[in-house]
């Protein structure tokens, strides 16, 4: 199991999430081993959003209250496929 970030976090990219994670597994917008920093140097986030690794992620559940967008589920919630 792995949390998801859904696609309210397209065009938002906030990344008080990627701070949050343990593990750091919270990646993107463009940079697969980034942890969001690239956000700060982008003109725009527009179509972009921010990615958890579901290999890395340990189902923790801290970054979910994080997101101040409620983008971050657990992908076992019911009705998942809406995010
Ligand atoms: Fe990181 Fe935990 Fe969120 Fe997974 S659930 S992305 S390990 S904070």
């Amino acid at each position: 199991m792995s949390f998801i970030i859904g696609k309210k976090c397209v065009s938002v990219c906030d990344t008080a999430c990627v701070k949050s994670c343990p593990v750091d597994c919270i990646h993107g917008p463009i940079e697969t081993n980034g942890a969001g920093e690239e956000v700060k140097t982008l003109d725009s986030v527009d179509g972009l959003q921010l990615f958890i690794n579901p290999d890395e992620c340990i189902d923790c559940g801290v970054c979910e209250p994080e997101c101040p967008i409620d983008a971050i589920h657990s992908d076992n919630e019911d009705n998942m496929e809406q995010w």
